[in-house]
């Protein structure tokens, strides 16, 4: 498996590992900051440096597959599809760039990961500004989408007007666990139709927005909570000049709100 360090701290862009394994998905590591795409979230790209300092660029990072189609604890770091097909089967007399066992840095672009957390962030907002179950997401650099399952329509500038109140705001965004059974008892938590939390560790990751858990001052305000496995940042105010672009009604049932950086 691969220690997940970006789950405890999102602003660790680099690390050392070890390779452990060179596989049809990638390179895994014994440890990494490279996020792996899921839970709408977009996967990182960044670089390995080598023990000889050369560089080899990471284009994506994805969960570990089993022969069966399951997801495993690994996280694959893929390389360009010709760099990875040499580390798997390398032509006679050309030396291995990569091998298992082999000690390197891992560093994601940091610029393009914390764009993600600004998105990641705030789509939580639109969670609790529009209070309608989603079903459906995509956080990436350059853009966020959010569906939500409702008929109403929703008027852009009140969502940017109403995102841009709880940037201000600075609300502190921290990371917590539930267990199962604390899920279990409070299922409105889970605001996706569309990504399930992992359930069976008995513990699920949470994102609190607003009313730090321990030691809070009980007059201030919670202003959302929900499982959620992503890449966050650690204060609302850090989101910046984050507005929505385009709502769209996707169906009769859905209506798309798409989050983009304002015009600087
Ligand atoms: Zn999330």
């Amino acid at each position: 498996m691969t220690q997940d360090l970006f789950r405890q701290d999102a602003y660790l862009f680099e690390t050392t590992a070890t390779v452990t394994a060179i596989t049809p998905q990638g390179i895994v590591l014994d440890r990494t900051v490279f996020y792996p795409l899921g839970g709408g979230q977009a996967g990182d790209s960044g670089v390995l440096v080598l023990a000889d300092g050369a560089q080899m660029d990471i284009v994506d990072t994805r969960k570990g597959k089993a022969e069966d189609g399951s997801f495993t604890a690994a996280i694959a770091h893929q390389p360009a599809p010709e760099v990875l097909a040499q580390l798997l089967s390398p032509a006679t007399g050309t030396p291995v760039a990569l091998k298992v066992g082999d000690t390197l840095t891992a560093r994601i672009d940091g610029p393009r990961r914390h764009r993600m957390m600004r998105f990641h962030t705030a789509s939580h907002l639109l969670c609790h500004i529009v209070p309608k179950l989603v079903n459906g997401c995509s956080i990436t650099p350059d853009y966020a989408r959010i569906d939500f399952n409702m008929t109403e329509a929703l008027d852009k500038e009140a969502l940017s007007a109403a995102i841009a109140e709880l940037v201000a705001a600075a609300h502190p965004v921290t990371v917590g666990a539930i267990t199962d059974a604390e899920l279990d008892a409070n299922p409105a938590l889970v605001k996706s139709m569309s990504v399930q939390p992992p359930r069976g560790s008995g513990q699920i990751r949470t994102i609190r927005i607003g009313q730090a858990p321990q030691g809070a001052d009980p007059a201030t305000t919670l202003i959302d909570l929900q499982p959620c496995g992503g890449t966050h940042v650690a204060n609302t105010s850090e989101i910046g000049a984050v507005i929505v672009t385009k709502i769209e009604k996707k169906s009769a049932m859905t209506r798309r709100v798409v989050l983009g950086f304002a015009a600087p």
